[in-house]
């Protein structure tokens, strides 16, 4: 379905010197032109960012506020991002869940308002690995899944990541055919319940310990088009493979 998609999620790391080699890195890494590419740095180093790297990486930001600016102490609105450049938003993280706390309808509220804005939507979705071990994963991920669509009504910028919470940060990569069985069923639920066009038009991304050493094998699964990677995303080089993997 469309384009591969690999995101980096760079989560609450780097520094100005860090970000900037990881920058050169990736603005000389050799990536297809049959990928999509993404990045998404610590709110503060945003701007350092866009202004540093390669047109052909674009910019995410890994969370944003429910609606417009305001009084609301801490928070980064939508608005804001795209004034600063960025393109993208990822919404739903498991980290954001279950460490921050947020709801599947807050999670909802807030890719509506980002689409609303013209933002591209990384909507994340994933059980634990209890709710796995009882038998809930679809249960869990299609209870996600309405949550997002409740709020939004036009899926053409919607990229669907399933990071299963087990899998995320451990070295315990899904093994293909259980990530391939998830997307299959994601790819099955949007077109009952959304449409078979927003079905078949829908990237469903995998993120889960992959790194350069498995992503060719998942990549080649029927429902996998792309990857949202946490920590080999910090490796320049590492990172540029797995964009690769696909080809
Ligand atoms: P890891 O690749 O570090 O497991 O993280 C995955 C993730 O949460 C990406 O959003």
């Amino acid at each position: 379905a469309g384009k591969f998609f690999v995101g980096g999620n760079w989560k609450c790391n780097g520094t100005t010197e860090s970000i900037k080699k990881l920058v050169e890195d990736l603005n000389s890494a050799q990536i297809e032109d049959d990928v999509d590419v993404v990045v998404a740095p610590p709110f503060l180093y945003i701007s350092q960012v866009v202004g540093s790297l390669t047109d052909r990486i674009e910019v995410s930001a890994q969370n944003s506020w429910v609606g417009k600016g305001g009084a609301f102490t801490g928070e980064i609105s939508a608005d804001q991002l795209v004034d600063v450049g960025v393109k993208w938003v990822i919404q739903g993280h498991s980290e954001r869940r279950h460490v921050i706390g947020e709801s599947n309808s807050t999670v909802g509220k807030k890719s509506a308002y980002a689409l609303s804005k013209g933002l591209g939507l990384i909507a994340c979705v994933g059980e634990l690995l209890e709710e796995r071990e009882a038998g809930r994963t679809t249960d869990v991920v299609f209870e996600q899944l309405q949550a997002y669509a409740d709020e939004i009504s036009d899926w053409s910028k919607v990229v669907i990541a399933y990071e299963p919470v087990w899998a995320i940060g451990t070295g315990k990569v899904a093994s293909p055919q259980q990530a391939q069985e998830v997307h299959s069923a994601i790819r099955s639920w949007l077109s009952d319940k959304i449409s078979p066009e927003v079905s078949s038009a829908t990237r469903i991304i995998y993120g889960g310990s992959v790194n350069g050493a498995n992503s060719a094998e998942l990549a080649k699964q029927e429902d996998i088009d792309g990857f949202l990677v946490g920590g080999a995303s910090l490796k320049g080089p590492e990172f540029a493979t797995i964009c690769n993997a696909v080809t």
